[in-house]
């Protein structure tokens, strides 16, 4: 699989009409960032989130910016409400091209939570359920839709801290652990989908300001969103099975 994606152009809306795509989380920080990107660039933007109140808010503030959003209720824990998200997909557009597993948590990190030598386990099964089996919910039930797009494209919201070779970041052994999960699982669907026009990559999105840092870090969530929105609309020779920061690929 080759890793570049220097000198990629993007694929581009075709004349069937407006590419759809889903961004789960994406109600505020780096996942409403890549839902109102994808809007700029002419996606019809499904907007997941688990809290009526919030996604109504999101999906009114893009369509304040001109973005064809509609909001789609979703718990990235629940496997009846993964299932209704899809349906409701299925009835909006009747496809997905472009899935971003963006919902993610760090998970309670109090009283050494995260210490790998004291770690809660429930802390532990919690991330896991949203960082990973809540990927895996979510991709599954959508991958039916998926499939009737020309050009679909999965992007996994992973981070650095879940490279086995970087190091970065304080000890969190549930949240980082989670990300080096999902990125294994990124690299089994591209296998899986090897030779198929289905794109699944892992993007990391730096260091970002949002209420998950406590919005005292570098990078602002439009930032963080470039790599996202890139591996979203790689053309069909991109890489796939890659893991990637907006400077090009990182070490698992
Ligand atoms: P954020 O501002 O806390 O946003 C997280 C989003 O995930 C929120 O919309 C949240 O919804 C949603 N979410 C959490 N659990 C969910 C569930 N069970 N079902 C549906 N949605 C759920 O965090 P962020 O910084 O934008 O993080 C987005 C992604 O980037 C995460 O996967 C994170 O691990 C990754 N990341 C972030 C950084 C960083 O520096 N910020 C760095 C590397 C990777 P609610 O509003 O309902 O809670």
């Amino acid at each position: 699989m080759t890793q570049n994606i220097t000198n990629m152009t993007n694929s581009t809306n075709n004349s069937a009409g407006a590419k759809i795509a889903l961004v789960t989380g994406a109600n505020k920080g780096i996942g409403l960032a890549i839902a109102r990107g994808l809007g700029e660039e002419g996606f019809r933007v499904a907007v997941g989130a688990r809290d009526d109140g919030r996604r109504e808010a999101a999906v009114q503030e893009l369509r304040e910016a001109e973005i064809d959003a509609f909001g789609v209720a979703l718990d990235v824990t629940s496997d009846e409400g993964v299932a209704a998200a899809a349906r409701t997909i299925e009835a909006e557009a009747g496809r997905l091209d472009v899935l971003v597993n963006n919902a993610g948590i760090a998970g309670d990190a109090d009283a050494g939570a995260q210490d790998p030598a004291t770690l809660d386990l429930d802390v532990l099964r919690t991330v896991l359920d949203t960082n990973v089996l809540g990927a895996v919910r979510v991709t599954n039930a959508m991958l039916p839709l998926l499939e009737k797009s020309t050009e679909p494209r999965i992007v996994n919201i992973s981070s650095d801290m879940g490279s086995l070779e970087l190091h970065t970041g304080p000890l969190l052994a549930a949240y980082a652990s989670s990300k080096t999960m999902l990125n294994a699982l990124t690299v089994q669907y591209a296998r899986r989908f090897e030779g198929t026009p289905m794109i699944v990559n892992s993007a990391c999105p730096g260091y970002v300001a949002t209420d998950f840092t406590g919005h005292s870090a570098p990078r602002s969530p439009q930032e963080g969103a470039r790599i996202a929105l890139r591996l979203a609309t790689l053309p069909d020779d991109g890489p796939r099975g890659g893991f990637f920061n907006e400077a090009g690929p990182i070490p698992w």
